[in-house]
């Protein structure tokens, strides 16, 4: 009965920590991928108006003009441009992005460029629609290794996903780094997927913004990490029109919309760049990396609320076990990796529990 598509898939090992958590008593949950404040009384307000006013329909397909006006002026894009009005679609999440832009670019057979390590749905996402996820290897220093990327470009390449700055590593990727990048891609015409959700947590420079730059880039954006919404579904699609355009008759025919209360109530209500956290992440950042420098081996994160470092011993797997055994919820670097190296703490945590992980972890040491 169970399609092969569905079964080539394996639930993500990130929900297997979470079922976990339930079953311990007060955990010290460093496992969670989402921010650990509230979205703000406006948007909570405005969210309520919206249902009140009867906003409560769909919306058209590629989401309201108010926010599409928004997320465009955020790049510098007149949506009044010819061409403008299909650079930008508002879509279920980054998730919701991330799978239909495979669907636009993808046939069965073809190529995708992912890092390793990588936020898990781009490698599965590929598996599901029949497509190859090809692996660039960003250990150990989590660079971008631009002449591994430039030899596994094969005639079946048809994207690359650039997630900058990263989950699981925290790394982010350099202005020089991203040109280099361009002219491999240019050369090859491959498509750049650039999934920028963590551009508000980048701590040590900007975000380097990639609009403009390559005609075949779609950037995906969204609010769930940035003005703590995740469970609202919405986020955003900007770039190359032509594939925008296939991006929302795919929506058509399977989101819909996004939800339409979280497009009203985000519209004319949020800044986008919403920087107002980024000190504070930076300082939860700072604590957990002093607190662990010297005992555990790993690259100081530039962006985003993860730390990567190695497993003492010689399994993610294993060493997360020992974890579990003392309430500790961390996850395994092979949920995003083809190896079981290391594994990942979310530091989007309040202090205190920053604090009483770090104790576990210096004693586990
Ligand atoms: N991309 C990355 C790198 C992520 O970490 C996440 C969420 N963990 C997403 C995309 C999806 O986010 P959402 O669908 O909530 O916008």
């Amino acid at each position: 009965m169970i399609s092969k598509r569905s079964l080539s898939i394996d639930s993500s090992g990130i929900r297997r920590v979470f079922d976990l958590a339930q079953k311990i008593k007060d955990p010290i949950n460093l496992s969670i991928g989402q921010p650990d404040f509230d979205a703000s009384e406006q948007v909570k307000s405005a969210a309520k108006q919206a249902i009140d006013s009867g906003k409560n329909t769909y919306t058209l397909t590629q989401g309201i003009s108010a926010l599409r006006q928004e997320v465009a002026s955020q790049y510098g894009l007149d949506l009044n441009l010819p061409d403008a009005q299909n650079s930008v679609i508002i879509t279920s999440g980054v998730s919701g992005g991330l799978l239909l832009s495979y669907l636009a670019v993808l046939d069965p057979g073809d190529e995708i460029l992912i890092p390793d390590p990588f936020f898990c749905m781009y490698r599965d996402l590929a598996k599901l629609i029949n497509a190859q996820p090809v692996y660039y290897d960003c250990y150990p220093e989590f660079k971008l290794p631009l002449e591994e990327i430039e030899s596994k470009v094969s005639p079946r390449t048809k994207a690359i996903i650039i997630n900058t700055p990263c989950n699981p590593t925290g790394s982010v990727t350099a202005e020089n780094e991203l040109t280099s990048l361009i002219e491999i891609l240019r050369k090859k015409n491959i498509l750049l997927i650039y999934d920028e959700i963590y551009s508000c947590y980048s701590y040590d420079q900007t975000h380097v913004n990639v609009f403009g730059r390559y005609e075949q880039t779609i950037i995906l954006n969204g609010f769930s990490k940035s003005h703590a919404i995740p469970g609202w579904r919405v986020g955003y699609a900007v770039g190359a029109a032509a594939l925008i355009n296939e991006m929302c008759k795919i929506q058509q025919y399977s989101f819909v919309c996004a939800p339409s209360i979280a497009q009203y109530s985000l519209a004319g209500n949020v800044t986008l760049e919403n920087t107002s956290i980024t000190d504070t992440y930076r300082a939860k950042r700072d604590f957990i990396c002093s607190a662990l420098a010297g005992k555990y081996e790993f690259v100081q994160p530039r962006g985003a609320f993860y730390l990567f470092p190695k497993a003492p011993g010689s399994s993610g797997q294993a060493f997360v076990e020992k974890c579990i055994e003392n309430k500790l919820l961390v996850v395994p670097g092979n949920v995003f990796s083809e190896r079981d190296s290391h594994f990942r703490i979310s530091f989007a945590a309040p202090l205190a529990t920053l604090e009483r992980g770090a104790k576990v972890l210096l004693k586990l040491a």
